[in-house]
């Protein structure tokens, strides 16, 4: 007799494997995991995936290893899926109750992501016309365990998030100090990035203008208004809504992310996932994502 899957549940562990095993089809893992050799033979297949024997320590490891969802136990589908739903800016509760995923996971997987995408998505130099502007967002305590009492007992101080976007198909959106102007911190995070024989195209606020006024040797041209720096306070402020507020420790992640969704090459959520979060160790531990080194 032929039995008959009714919930198709062989079936969907089958597209499961045959999604995985496309995915992680054309994974380079150049050097060993565990210690960094580059000399491994091909040891094998486990679930269809290409294994390795590394020939210094001997381990072996896969085209998986260290990838971005090494060890998820949910299945590719799903966080395919989740991918998607967070380039549409869609909440936490949302992808939790769509995916049949906990919030608790749903947060974690979003941090994974945030944080694979801020490996590459600031630029190295500005050159070119170099535009410059600012935001100034206040301080977020969200989601500490003593959110309350800090909330309470400390003003909430304002953060300078500073952008600047040259030539190159790539934004520099960071918070780069607290309270007040602090020339040395944007001397050191900012300006040294900008190469000598830029121009630079100040926005609104009169420290960057005075920075640029000497940098340009009080020469002024005129330029091409670069509207995602003249409007990042209300387009960085509305962006910011969609999270309902993000806590300050988690800012510099979600910055990459708008830049990301800021940059010229229209990206969907099939290129992020293959371009942006494939490449290189990706993979964080979930005791990492809470620890988040302060930007200041
Ligand atoms: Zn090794």
């Amino acid at each position: 007799m032929l039995q008959h899957d009714v919930e198709l549940k062989k079936f969907d562990l089958h597209t499961n494997d045959v999604l995985r095993r496309d995915f992680y089809k054309d994974r380079v893992v150049e050097s060993c995991p565990i210690c960094g050799s580059t000399r491994h033979i091909k040891y094998g297949f486990y679930n269809g995936i290409q294994r390795y024997k590394c020939k210094v320590c001997e381990k072996t490891f896969s085209r998986t290893t260290n990838s971005l969802w090494s060890y998820s136990k949910k299945n590719t589908r799903t966080w395919l899926k989740f991918t998607e739903l967070m380039t549409e800016n869609k909440t936490l509760k949302f992808c939790a109750e769509k995916l049949n995923i906990s919030i608790g996971t749903a947060f974690y997987w979003r941090h994974k992501i945030l944080q694979a995408l801020s490996i590459d998505s600031t630029p190295d130099i500005l050159s070119g016309v170099v535009h410059v502007g600012k935001v100034i967002i206040k301080e977020n305590f969200k989601g500490c365990r003593d959110a309350e009492i800090i909330a309470s007992s400390t003003p909430r101080e304002n953060i300078w998030v500073i952008g600047a976007k040259g030539q190159e198909d790539s934004m520099f959106v960071k918070p780069i100090f607290k309270h007040q102007w602090n020339k040395i911190a944007f001397n050191e995070k900012i300006y040294s990035k900008i190469e000598k024989k830029s121009y630079i195209a100040p926005y609104g606020d009169r420290y960057i203008k005075s920075v640029a006024m000497r940098h340009n040797k009080n020469k002024s041209i005129k330029v091409e208004t670069e509207y995602r720096i003249k409007y990042i306070w209300p387009n960085l402020k509305k962006w910011l809504s969609i999270f309902h507020g993000v806590a300050s420790k988690y800012l510099q992640r979600y910055l990459s992310f708008f830049i990301i969704m800021n940059l010229d090459k229209v990206l969907d959520y099939m290129d992020l996932i293959y371009d942006r979060l494939f490449e290189g160790n990706r993979f964080t531990k979930t005791e990492e994502i809470r620890i988040m080194k302060s930007p200041f």
